[in-house]
């Protein structure tokens, strides 16, 4: 076999310290001889802007398309916060996410049960949760033009921006809905605003299409995102997979979040089309924190989303569903030992460092 290509991307603050631990568990896997891997490192965000002047060079967004997964940390910070608006530390992950064509967000929402009572929903509610929540990551309000605003020359400014999706959009984020839920529990819950947009009346049209033609053995329902948003807390173990497009997305899976214990625990991974002639789809694997400026540098970092984040790798993008099972029940044995990073710690609690969490996932492994 030959090697996996990863191109590995820290970026900034935290980023750096939770890539460490995916390193220790490459070298793991290697060891092992679980897998090969062949990766090279770049930079990308605010460091990226210090070295060179924008976000991402011309140069790693080479690399990146060369790679069969990119493995993203972090970027940002207060120090660009007044860098200009285009080569800001978000502009290089916006880059990679438009470049790569990576439309399909998966964010798994998985409540461990050492960590039920850390949640802001009761114990019953959230132990033992499972669910995904599939964002459309490329269309929608965030990239919708017109996207302007204006004086109105009255002592008034006019905003805009335009929410809008084609037929090809919906219909290959819902493939990627249901071929997920054909491998967990067989049920694609689809969230849109039907009763107010238009965007959400061609949502259900053809999620309904695709359904219909090809996944009618897939149980389909549809809500409306806000009433989704309220039995996401009322009784989140309904679902299995949830669709929905970028805006109502990245508010859902983080509302999701908040059901974990801690955005430190939360993966996600972002995949494009399959590829016609080599058959794998470019992806991009990241934690669904940030650079989290108030604890960098302090080995306080929980390297568990990151490490979860590798692990979808494994799952999505190399076929090693074994081994990413075995890494999950390493996090899960790990947590119920006891151990905890400062953010998922009880009041008084003893906290390890990222370090210490990383070596005792692996240690497990
Ligand atoms: P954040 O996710 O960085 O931090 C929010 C809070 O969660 C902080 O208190 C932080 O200490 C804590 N936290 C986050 N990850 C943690 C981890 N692994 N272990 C322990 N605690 C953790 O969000 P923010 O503070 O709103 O943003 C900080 C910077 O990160 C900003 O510049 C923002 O633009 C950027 N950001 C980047 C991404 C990304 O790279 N994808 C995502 C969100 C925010």
């Amino acid at each position: 076999m030959p090697p996996f290509k990863l191109l590995l991307l820290p970026g900034d603050g935290i980023g750096p310290e939770v890539m460490a631990e995916v390193r220790r568990l490459i070298a793991h896997l290697e060891q092992k001889k679980l897998a090969a891997f062949a990766f090279e490192e770049g930079l990308v965000g605010g460091c990226a802007y210090d070295a060179h002047g924008m976000a991402i060079t011309e140069e790693t967004m080479q690399k990146a398309h060369a790679a069969d997964a990119v493995i993203f940390g972090a970027v940002g910070g207060p120090k660009w916060d007044k860098v200009p608006y285009d080569v800001r530390p978000e502009a290089g992950l916006l880059r990679l996410r438009k470049e790569l064509g990576l439309f399909a967000n998966l964010r798994p929402a998985v409540c461990y049960p050492a960590l039920a009572d850390a949640s802001s929903l009761k114990r019953e509610l959230v132990d033992g949760l499972d669910i995904m929540i599939l964002r459309e990551l490329t269309g929608g309000v965030y990239f919708g033009e017109p996207k302007t605003i204006t004086d109105l020359g009255n002592g008034q400014k006019r905003a805009i921006d335009t929410q809008v999706y084609d037929t090809y959009e919906i219909e290959r984020i819902s493939r990627v809905a249901f071929e997920l839920a054909k491998k967990r529990r067989n049920k694609v819950t689809s969230m849109e605003k039907r009763n107010v947009m238009k965007t959400g009346v061609l949502w259900h049209e053809v999620i309904e299409a695709v359904h219909a033609r090809e996944f009618p053995e897939v149980t389909l329902e549809h809500m409306l995102a806000d009433a989704g948003g309220m039995q996401l807390v009322r009784n989140p173990k309904q679902f299995d997979v949830i669709v929905t497009d970028n805006l109502f997305g990245d508010m859902l899976s983080d509302v999701a979040a908040m059901m974990t214990g801690s955005l430190g625990m939360l993966p996600s991974a972002s995949l494009g089309e399959v590829d016609a002639k080599t058959k794998k789809r470019k992806a991009l694997y990241e934690p669904v924190h940030g650079s989290a400026p108030d604890i960098a540098g302090q080995g306080k970092a929980n390297p568990i989303a990151m490490l979860a984040s590798f692990g979808m790798a494994l799952r999505y993008s190399f076929n090693m569903g074994p081994v990413a099972d075995a890494l999950d029940a390493a996090i899960a044995r790990v947590l119920a030992r006891g151990l905890r990073t400062a953010d998922i710690a009880t009041v008084g609690g003893k906290a390890v460092s990222t370090e210490e969490m990383g070596k005792a996932v692996v240690g497990e492994m």
